[in-house]
């Protein structure tokens, strides 16, 4: 991350990410909105460095923020049409920090309406294309942050991950995406997917930029009561000897491919002298129902303030309140959204709440007795973040469970609350970018990060400007 100083002025960096946020935009469709005015903020830096006055940490950054942020510049949506012509009176907790480390924002990000999907087809302002082909997509639900980075707009973008929002398309676009520990940054401002799951994160080129964000993001905020004490500055780097495997996964399933890179990174790790151990932790083969039940039933009670009264969009042609609410949320949710509000009402109805809700409830507490053993026998976790490298464009959406399946790898350990990362290690013959999920203990945020550091500088974690953003330079 390039910092502004005397020699690289914030204006000169704004222009050039502006210039290429406006190219980019029609052939990837990363952007819901574009922020011209970032140049105004810029100025205010410079003016600021030339008077010898202080500056922040990111000063001059550009960033691109999803588009499920609060923030009073520009309108958040959520991709989703009953968000339009909602702007926020106030910024998220994230973006005040952001800010204050003077972090400009040029963009808000595409994603799935509400981060409901796996791959940003599900937006309301149509579909975020994959930074290394066209034909693909950018996985999701925050595709268009990890493009803005892939294709190298933005130093950073923010992201959700509830479900594995961050480290899929952060895969699918090689690059890095990290997602802390559950309540290690505070949730205020940022528009509610499945509380008990929801993390806010990062994408960057490199894990050295995740630990500066972590350092200036992460923290109590007496606006999220569910933030931890200060652990990520405070908490000593742990050495890291042994890396646990799970065998739980079927070969079968998963593309060859990108299995042969994963084994590759592994005997690396293995000559390199880490101890690989194989983990057995068939608690995991529940955790993508649980998920599909849980999450449904936290995002049926989070949605339904949208109700056309209190927020954004409503629809002109109701004749009463009751037709109103109908049609807005008809007309204003995507398919999916609906989807997830009427599966989350009928697990949480009087006569199926202890057939699914608490099943699923059950299942995940042995999930995370599992992976409490399991962090008994290994420092870290390595596994894959996804069977498959960046599917089809359409392949999927016609059929929901296989989207679902594409979240089998992730979903386990937001169910667990434990911090991963997802760092890129390979491309496929075809040039689609491969990345491995690494997953620690809960608070082991900055051991994790600096093991992605050190998997870097052994060579398997490839920094990733992409080949058609080479081209673009040219
Ligand atoms: N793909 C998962 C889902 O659809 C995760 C989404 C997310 O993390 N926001 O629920």
């Amino acid at each position: 991350m390039k910092i502004a100083d005397k020699e690289h002025s914030a204006v000169a960096t704004i222009k050039h990410a502006l210039e290429k946020a406006h190219k980019f935009q029609s052939r990837y469709n990363v952007f819901n909105w574009i922020n011209d005015d970032a140049i105004k903020r810029a100025e205010e830096i410079d003016a600021r460095i030339a008077r010898g006055e202080k500056i922040g940490r990111l000063a001059g950054v550009p960033y691109a923020l999803k588009n499920n942020f609060l923030s009073r510049q520009g309108g958040t949506t959520a991709s989703a049409k009953i968000l339009t012509e909602f702007s926020s009176p106030i910024d998220a907790t994230t973006v005040a920090k952001l800010e204050a480390e003077g972090a400009i924002m040029i963009g808000r990000t595409n994603l799935d309406a509400f981060a409901h999907g796996s791959s940003t087809e599900n937006s309301y302002f149509g579909t975020t294309k994959n930074a290394c082909d066209f034909e693909r997509v950018a996985g999701g639900s925050s595709g268009g942050s990890a493009v803005a980075v892939a294709l190298g707009i933005v130093d950073f973008a923010t992201g959700t991950d509830t479900g594995g929002s961050i480290r899929q398309p952060a895969s699918f676009n090689g690059v890095y995406g990290f997602k802390p520990t559950y309540g290690a940054i505070s949730r205020y401002g940022v528009v509610a997917m499945a509380s008990s799951t929801d993390c806010i994160g990062f994408f960057t080129q490199n894990a050295r930029d995740l630990d500066l964000l972590m350092r200036i993001s992460a923290g109590q905020d007496s606006r999220d009561l569910t933030t931890l004490p200060n652990f990520y500055q405070d908490s000593k780097v742990q050495e890291v000897r042994k890396i646990g495997i799970i065998e739980d996964f079927d070969p079968e399933h998963i593309d060859t491919e990108v299995l042969n890179i994963m084994q590759k990174r592994v005997e690396q790790l293995q000559k390199s002298g880490y101890e690989v151990v194989k983990l057995s932790m068939p608690a995991l083969k529940y955790a993508l129902p649980a998920y599909y039940i849980i999450v449904p039933a936290e995002i049926s009670s989070n949605l339904s303030r949208y109700d056309g009264v209190r927020y954004g969009w409503r629809s002109e042609e109701a004749r009463d309140l009751d037709e109103l609410y109908k049609q807005t949320r008809d007309q204003g949710f995507m398919p999916e959204n609906k989807r997830r509000i009427m599966i989350g009402n009928f697990v949480l109805s009087a006569g199926f709440y202890d057939a699914y809700y608490l099943k699923a409830a059950k299942a995940r507490t042995l999930i995370i007795q599992e992976y409490m053993r399991a962090f008994k026998q290994c420092d870290l976790i390595l596994s894959l973040v996804a069977p498959n490298p960046a599917f089809k464009l359409g392949s999927k959406t016609h059929d929901p469970v296989s989207m679902y399946m594409e979240d089998i790898m992730t979903v386990p350990v937001s169910l667990a609350g434990l911090p991963a990362l997802s760092i890129p290690v390979g491309k496929t013959a075809a040039g689609l970018p491969v990345g491995l999920q690494l997953i620690g203990p809960q608070r082991s945020d900055r051991t994790l990060l600096r093991f992605a550091e050190q998997v870097a500088d052994l060579g398997c974690g490839e920094q990733n400007i992409t080949e058609s953003n080479k081209r673009e330079e040219k």
